[in-house]
Protein backbone atom coordinates (compact mmCIF):
# COMPACT_ATOMS: atom_id res chain seq x y z
CA UNK A 1 0.00 0.00 0.00
CA UNK A 2 1.48 3.08 -1.14
CA UNK A 3 0.99 5.89 1.68
CA UNK A 4 3.42 8.87 0.63
CA UNK A 5 3.16 10.20 -2.78
CA UNK A 6 6.65 11.50 -4.13
CA UNK A 7 6.23 11.37 -7.57
CA UNK A 8 7.15 14.40 -9.94
CA UNK A 9 3.76 13.86 -11.91
CA UNK A 10 0.43 12.09 -11.30
CA UNK A 11 -0.31 11.37 -14.78
CA UNK A 12 2.92 9.58 -15.39
CA UNK A 13 2.23 7.74 -12.24
CA UNK A 14 -1.40 6.68 -13.34
CA UNK A 15 0.00 5.57 -16.34
CA UNK A 16 2.47 3.34 -14.88
CA UNK A 17 -0.32 1.50 -12.72
CA UNK A 18 -2.70 1.40 -15.72
CA UNK A 19 -5.84 -0.81 -13.96
CA UNK A 20 -5.98 0.58 -10.09
CA UNK A 21 -2.77 0.34 -7.54
CA UNK A 22 -3.30 -0.29 -3.44
CA UNK A 23 -2.86 3.50 -2.86
CA UNK A 24 -4.15 5.55 -0.03
CA UNK A 25 -2.68 9.12 0.42
CA UNK A 26 -3.50 12.02 2.71
CA UNK A 27 -1.00 14.62 2.79
CA UNK A 28 -0.99 18.27 3.08
CA UNK A 29 0.72 20.49 0.40
CA UNK A 30 2.58 23.31 1.58
CA UNK A 31 -0.04 26.16 1.00
CA UNK A 32 -2.62 24.00 3.12
CA UNK A 33 -4.11 22.13 0.31
CA UNK A 34 -5.26 18.47 1.38
CA UNK A 35 -4.44 15.65 -1.71
CA UNK A 36 -5.82 12.44 -1.07
CA UNK A 37 -4.83 10.04 -3.48
CA UNK A 38 -7.37 7.12 -4.18
CA UNK A 39 -6.68 4.87 -6.99
CA UNK A 40 -4.53 5.76 -9.94
CA UNK A 41 -5.72 8.73 -12.02
CA UNK A 42 -7.99 9.28 -8.89
CA UNK A 43 -6.72 12.37 -6.61
CA UNK A 44 -9.22 14.54 -4.55
CA UNK A 45 -7.87 17.83 -3.74
CA UNK A 46 -9.98 20.02 -0.64
CA UNK A 47 -8.71 23.41 -0.04
CA UNK A 48 -7.55 24.65 3.40
CA UNK A 49 -10.19 27.36 3.26
CA UNK A 50 -13.52 26.54 1.53
CA UNK A 51 -15.33 29.64 -0.78
CA UNK A 52 -17.00 27.70 -3.58
CA UNK A 53 -20.47 26.43 -2.86
CA UNK A 54 -19.78 23.55 -5.10
CA UNK A 55 -17.84 20.56 -5.52
CA UNK A 56 -16.77 19.17 -8.48
CA UNK A 57 -15.39 16.48 -10.69
CA UNK A 58 -13.38 16.83 -13.97
CA UNK A 59 -13.11 13.78 -15.45
CA UNK A 60 -10.74 12.87 -18.89
CA UNK A 61 -9.60 9.50 -20.75
CA UNK A 62 -12.87 7.79 -20.49
CA UNK A 63 -11.69 7.31 -24.11
CA UNK A 64 -7.82 6.81 -24.12
CA UNK A 65 -6.91 8.20 -26.96
CA UNK A 66 -9.10 11.65 -26.72
CA UNK A 67 -5.14 13.56 -25.45
CA UNK A 68 -6.42 17.28 -24.95
CA UNK A 69 -8.72 16.92 -21.83
CA UNK A 70 -5.89 14.98 -20.15
CA UNK A 71 -2.96 17.26 -21.29
CA UNK A 72 -5.39 20.05 -19.35
CA UNK A 73 -6.14 18.16 -16.61
CA UNK A 74 -2.73 17.18 -15.71
CA UNK A 75 -1.16 20.79 -16.19
CA UNK A 76 -4.40 21.74 -13.57
CA UNK A 77 -3.63 18.61 -11.23
CA UNK A 78 0.41 19.60 -11.00
CA UNK A 79 -0.42 23.33 -10.72
CA UNK A 80 -1.98 22.45 -7.79
CA UNK A 81 0.56 19.95 -6.62
CA UNK A 82 3.07 22.84 -6.69
CA UNK A 83 0.88 25.76 -5.03
CA UNK A 84 0.67 28.01 -8.24
CA UNK A 85 -3.10 27.39 -7.91
CA UNK A 86 -4.38 28.22 -4.71
CA UNK A 87 -7.67 26.31 -4.60
CA UNK A 88 -11.22 27.08 -3.47
CA UNK A 89 -13.44 24.71 -4.70
CA UNK A 90 -13.14 21.01 -3.77
CA UNK A 91 -12.69 19.17 -6.62
CA UNK A 92 -11.93 15.47 -7.98
CA UNK A 93 -10.09 14.90 -10.80
CA UNK A 94 -10.58 11.08 -12.42
CA UNK A 95 -8.23 9.91 -15.26
CA UNK A 96 -10.73 7.66 -16.04
CA UNK A 97 -9.04 4.73 -18.53
CA UNK A 98 -5.18 4.39 -18.36
CA UNK A 99 -4.61 0.83 -20.08
CA UNK A 100 -6.25 2.96 -23.13
CA UNK A 101 -4.02 6.19 -23.33
CA UNK A 102 -1.52 3.73 -22.79
CA UNK A 103 -2.09 2.18 -26.33
CA UNK A 104 -3.74 5.41 -27.56
CA UNK A 105 -6.96 3.72 -28.30
CA UNK A 106 -10.31 4.90 -27.70
CA UNK A 107 -10.49 1.58 -25.47
CA UNK A 108 -9.31 -1.62 -24.33
CA UNK A 109 -12.30 -4.24 -24.51
CA UNK A 110 -14.78 -1.90 -24.36
CA UNK A 111 -16.69 1.25 -24.68
CA UNK A 112 -16.50 2.90 -21.11
CA UNK A 113 -18.96 5.52 -21.32
CA UNK A 114 -21.27 2.81 -22.40
CA UNK A 115 -20.45 0.94 -18.87
CA UNK A 116 -22.07 3.75 -16.34
CA UNK A 117 -25.23 3.45 -14.29
CA UNK A 118 -24.45 -0.42 -13.06
CA UNK A 119 -24.21 -1.59 -16.84
CA UNK A 120 -20.61 -2.54 -15.54
CA UNK A 121 -22.40 -5.69 -14.15
CA UNK A 122 -25.07 -6.37 -16.57
CA UNK A 123 -24.80 -9.33 -18.48
CA UNK A 124 -22.19 -12.32 -18.43
CA UNK A 125 -19.56 -10.05 -19.89
CA UNK A 126 -16.34 -9.30 -17.54
CA UNK A 127 -13.80 -7.00 -18.48
CA UNK A 128 -11.21 -4.71 -16.96
CA UNK A 129 -13.07 -1.57 -18.21
CA UNK A 130 -16.16 -3.16 -16.36
CA UNK A 131 -14.32 -3.41 -12.83
CA UNK A 132 -12.95 0.35 -13.47
CA UNK A 133 -16.55 1.92 -14.70
CA UNK A 134 -17.34 0.37 -11.29
CA UNK A 135 -14.81 1.53 -9.09
CA UNK A 136 -14.85 4.98 -10.57
CA UNK A 137 -18.58 5.22 -10.04
CA UNK A 138 -17.55 4.50 -6.00
CA UNK A 139 -15.42 7.25 -6.32
CA UNK A 140 -17.08 9.96 -7.43
CA UNK A 141 -20.15 8.66 -4.88
CA UNK A 142 -17.71 8.66 -2.26
CA UNK A 143 -16.55 13.15 -3.56
CA UNK A 144 -19.85 13.73 -3.27
CA UNK A 145 -20.79 11.80 -0.20
CA UNK A 146 -17.95 13.39 2.02
CA UNK A 147 -18.73 16.98 0.53
CA UNK A 148 -21.93 16.87 2.72
CA UNK A 149 -25.80 17.41 2.32
CA UNK A 150 -26.38 20.65 0.84
CA UNK A 151 -23.53 21.64 -1.48
CA UNK A 152 -24.01 21.73 -4.98
CA UNK A 153 -22.51 18.57 -6.99
CA UNK A 154 -21.07 19.60 -10.71
CA UNK A 155 -19.30 17.36 -13.00
CA UNK A 156 -17.62 18.04 -16.86
CA UNK A 157 -16.44 14.56 -18.24
CA UNK A 158 -14.57 15.90 -20.88
CA UNK A 159 -13.64 14.32 -24.50
CA UNK A 160 -12.91 15.14 -27.74
CA UNK A 161 -14.77 14.14 -30.74
CA UNK A 162 -13.18 11.38 -33.52
CA UNK A 163 -14.37 13.70 -36.46
CA UNK A 164 -14.86 17.21 -37.41
CA UNK A 165 -17.85 18.97 -36.01
CA UNK A 166 -19.80 22.17 -37.72
CA UNK A 167 -19.77 23.38 -33.99
CA UNK A 168 -15.54 22.76 -32.87
CA UNK A 169 -16.69 22.60 -28.71
CA UNK A 170 -20.06 21.53 -27.74
CA UNK A 171 -21.83 19.95 -24.74
CA UNK A 172 -24.32 17.42 -24.06
CA UNK A 173 -26.60 18.59 -21.50
CA UNK A 174 -27.87 14.89 -19.84
CA UNK A 175 -31.65 13.94 -19.77
CA UNK A 176 -32.43 15.68 -16.24
CA UNK A 177 -35.31 13.22 -15.71
CA UNK A 178 -38.41 15.62 -16.26
CA UNK A 179 -36.76 18.62 -14.43
CA UNK A 180 -36.00 21.88 -15.67
CA UNK A 181 -32.23 23.12 -17.40
CA UNK A 182 -30.41 25.11 -15.45
CA UNK A 183 -29.41 28.97 -16.92
CA UNK A 184 -26.63 29.36 -14.52
CA UNK A 185 -24.76 26.18 -16.04
CA UNK A 186 -25.58 27.22 -19.30
CA UNK A 187 -23.70 30.60 -18.60
CA UNK A 188 -20.85 28.50 -17.21
CA UNK A 189 -20.66 26.65 -20.43
CA UNK A 190 -20.33 29.84 -22.79
CA UNK A 191 -18.03 30.75 -20.39
CA UNK A 192 -16.39 27.81 -20.90
CA UNK A 193 -15.89 28.37 -24.41
CA UNK A 194 -18.73 25.68 -25.32
CA UNK A 195 -21.79 27.92 -26.69
CA UNK A 196 -23.26 24.43 -28.35
CA UNK A 197 -25.46 22.24 -26.24
CA UNK A 198 -27.29 19.58 -27.25
CA UNK A 199 -30.32 18.19 -25.13
CA UNK A 200 -30.47 15.19 -24.92
CA UNK A 201 -33.69 13.37 -24.49
CA UNK A 202 -33.64 10.56 -22.16
CA UNK A 203 -31.77 7.95 -19.83
CA UNK A 204 -28.22 7.15 -21.40
CA UNK A 205 -25.29 4.86 -19.84
CA UNK A 206 -22.85 7.49 -19.83
CA UNK A 207 -20.31 8.82 -16.95
CA UNK A 208 -21.98 12.92 -17.24
CA UNK A 209 -25.68 11.05 -16.71
CA UNK A 210 -24.52 8.85 -13.76
CA UNK A 211 -23.77 12.18 -12.17
CA UNK A 212 -26.98 13.67 -13.06
CA UNK A 213 -29.49 10.73 -12.02
CA UNK A 214 -27.95 9.39 -8.75
CA UNK A 215 -26.62 12.62 -7.49
CA UNK A 216 -28.78 15.35 -8.89
CA UNK A 217 -25.12 17.09 -10.35
CA UNK A 218 -25.56 19.17 -12.65
CA UNK A 219 -22.90 17.15 -15.10
CA UNK A 220 -22.08 17.43 -18.59
CA UNK A 221 -20.43 16.00 -21.23
CA UNK A 222 -17.98 18.37 -23.04
CA UNK A 223 -16.98 17.70 -26.85
CA UNK A 224 -13.67 19.82 -27.07
CA UNK A 225 -12.47 19.29 -30.25
CA UNK A 226 -10.80 16.75 -32.61
CA UNK A 227 -9.00 14.23 -31.06
CA UNK A 228 -5.16 14.24 -31.55
CA UNK A 229 -1.94 12.32 -30.48
CA UNK A 230 -0.44 13.89 -27.35
CA UNK A 231 1.92 16.70 -28.14
CA UNK A 232 -0.35 17.41 -30.80
CA UNK A 233 -2.68 19.40 -29.41
CA UNK A 234 -2.54 23.03 -30.31
CA UNK A 235 -3.38 23.96 -26.61
CA UNK A 236 -4.31 27.57 -28.14
CA UNK A 237 -7.45 26.33 -28.67
CA UNK A 238 -8.26 25.31 -25.88
CA UNK A 239 -6.84 28.33 -23.40
CA UNK A 240 -10.28 29.58 -22.84
CA UNK A 241 -11.97 26.47 -21.69
CA UNK A 242 -8.53 26.03 -19.32
CA UNK A 243 -8.61 29.74 -18.00
CA UNK A 244 -12.28 28.93 -17.22
CA UNK A 245 -11.96 25.86 -15.52
CA UNK A 246 -9.32 27.36 -13.08
CA UNK A 247 -11.40 30.64 -12.27
CA UNK A 248 -14.09 27.87 -11.18
CA UNK A 249 -10.95 26.51 -8.73
CA UNK A 250 -9.43 29.64 -7.38
CA UNK A 251 -12.38 31.55 -7.33
CA UNK A 252 -15.82 29.83 -7.59
CA UNK A 253 -18.38 31.28 -9.02
CA UNK A 254 -17.45 34.69 -9.15
CA UNK A 255 -15.62 35.17 -12.24
CA UNK A 256 -17.90 34.24 -14.45
CA UNK A 257 -20.97 36.30 -12.49
CA UNK A 258 -19.00 39.72 -13.26
CA UNK A 259 -19.37 38.94 -17.20
CA UNK A 260 -21.93 39.79 -18.81
CA UNK A 261 -25.60 40.00 -18.96
CA UNK A 262 -26.99 36.71 -17.53
CA UNK A 263 -30.04 37.36 -19.67
CA UNK A 264 -28.33 37.49 -23.19
CA UNK A 265 -27.36 33.88 -23.15
CA UNK A 266 -24.81 33.29 -26.04
CA UNK A 267 -25.57 29.95 -26.48
CA UNK A 268 -26.50 28.08 -29.78
CA UNK A 269 -29.37 24.63 -28.21
CA UNK A 270 -30.06 21.74 -30.26
CA UNK A 271 -32.34 19.28 -28.89
CA UNK A 272 -32.79 15.46 -30.00
CA UNK A 273 -34.93 14.58 -32.92
CA UNK A 274 -34.94 10.93 -32.71
CA UNK A 275 -31.99 8.15 -32.25
CA UNK A 276 -31.52 5.83 -35.64
CA UNK A 277 -30.59 2.20 -34.66
CA UNK A 278 -29.18 -0.55 -37.12
CA UNK A 279 -31.66 -2.82 -37.09
CA UNK A 280 -30.09 -5.13 -39.88
CA UNK A 281 -26.97 -6.58 -41.41
CA UNK A 282 -27.33 -4.55 -44.53
CA UNK A 283 -26.90 -0.90 -43.26
CA UNK A 284 -25.69 1.89 -44.64
CA UNK A 285 -25.01 5.17 -43.85
CA UNK A 286 -25.32 7.88 -46.72
CA UNK A 287 -23.09 10.30 -46.59
CA UNK A 288 -18.92 9.96 -46.24
CA UNK A 289 -17.45 7.95 -43.34
CA UNK A 290 -16.00 11.73 -42.20
CA UNK A 291 -19.26 13.65 -42.21
CA UNK A 292 -18.53 16.42 -39.71
CA UNK A 293 -21.25 16.62 -36.19
CA UNK A 294 -23.74 18.48 -37.15
CA UNK A 295 -24.30 18.64 -40.49
CA UNK A 296 -27.81 19.36 -41.56
CA UNK A 297 -29.68 17.70 -44.49
CA UNK A 298 -32.89 18.65 -46.39
CA UNK A 299 -36.27 17.24 -45.83
CA UNK A 300 -36.44 13.91 -47.83
CA UNK A 301 -32.68 13.56 -48.29
CA UNK A 302 -31.60 9.54 -47.42
CA UNK A 303 -29.49 9.29 -44.17
CA UNK A 304 -29.49 5.56 -44.14
CA UNK A 305 -30.65 2.31 -45.52
CA UNK A 306 -31.57 0.01 -42.80
CA UNK A 307 -31.69 -2.99 -45.08
CA UNK A 308 -34.90 -2.17 -47.50
CA UNK A 309 -35.79 0.99 -45.48
CA UNK A 310 -34.30 4.26 -46.54
CA UNK A 311 -33.73 6.72 -43.71
CA UNK A 312 -34.71 9.81 -44.63
CA UNK A 313 -34.64 13.49 -42.51
CA UNK A 314 -37.92 14.30 -42.15
CA UNK A 315 -37.61 18.02 -41.83
CA UNK A 316 -35.42 20.96 -43.31
CA UNK A 317 -31.87 21.19 -41.27
CA UNK A 318 -32.08 17.67 -39.52
CA UNK A 319 -28.73 17.38 -38.40
CA UNK A 320 -26.52 14.50 -37.72
CA UNK A 321 -24.07 13.85 -35.00
CA UNK A 322 -22.00 10.88 -34.11
CA UNK A 323 -22.84 8.77 -36.85
CA UNK A 324 -21.14 4.84 -37.20
CA UNK A 325 -22.44 2.28 -38.88
CA UNK A 326 -20.63 -0.54 -37.48
CA UNK A 327 -22.38 -0.54 -34.16
CA UNK A 328 -23.84 -4.02 -33.53
CA UNK A 329 -27.32 -4.62 -34.87
CA UNK A 330 -29.88 -2.93 -32.58
CA UNK A 331 -27.59 -0.36 -31.26
CA UNK A 332 -27.95 3.47 -32.07
CA UNK A 333 -26.27 4.01 -35.34
CA UNK A 334 -26.48 7.57 -35.48
CA UNK A 335 -28.22 10.37 -33.85
CA UNK A 336 -30.18 13.31 -35.61
CA UNK A 337 -31.02 17.11 -33.84
CA UNK A 338 -32.50 20.31 -34.50
CA UNK A 339 -31.67 23.73 -33.45
CA UNK A 340 -34.46 25.14 -31.12
CA UNK A 341 -35.18 29.39 -29.41
CA UNK A 342 -33.50 29.33 -25.78
CA UNK A 343 -37.05 30.95 -25.23
CA UNK A 344 -38.53 27.19 -25.54
CA UNK A 345 -36.14 25.16 -23.14
CA UNK A 346 -37.80 25.03 -19.58
CA UNK A 347 -34.80 27.07 -17.55
CA UNK A 348 -34.90 27.87 -13.54
CA UNK A 349 -32.54 30.71 -12.69
CA UNK A 350 -30.26 28.59 -10.79
ZN1 LIG B 1 -14.97 10.54 -26.01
Amino acid sequence: MITQFTEQNFLQFTLQHEWGTAIDVQQTLANGTRMEIWDSGVVCFTPAQEASPFDLVLSSAVHGDETAPIEICDSLIEAIRCGALQLKTRVLFLIANPAAINIGERFVEENMNRLFSGAHSKGEVQNKERERAKAIEGYVRRFYNEGGRGRQRMHYDMHTAIRDSKHEKFAVYPYQNGKPYSKRQLQLLAALDVPVVLLHDGPTTTFSYFSVNEFAADAFTLELGKVRPFGENDMQKFAKTKQQLQHLLTEGYSSYEQSGNPNELAITIYKVLRSINRTQADFRLNFSADLANFTAFRKGDVLAEDGDTQIRAEVDGEAVIFPNANVAIGQRALLTVTPIEISAVRMNEQ
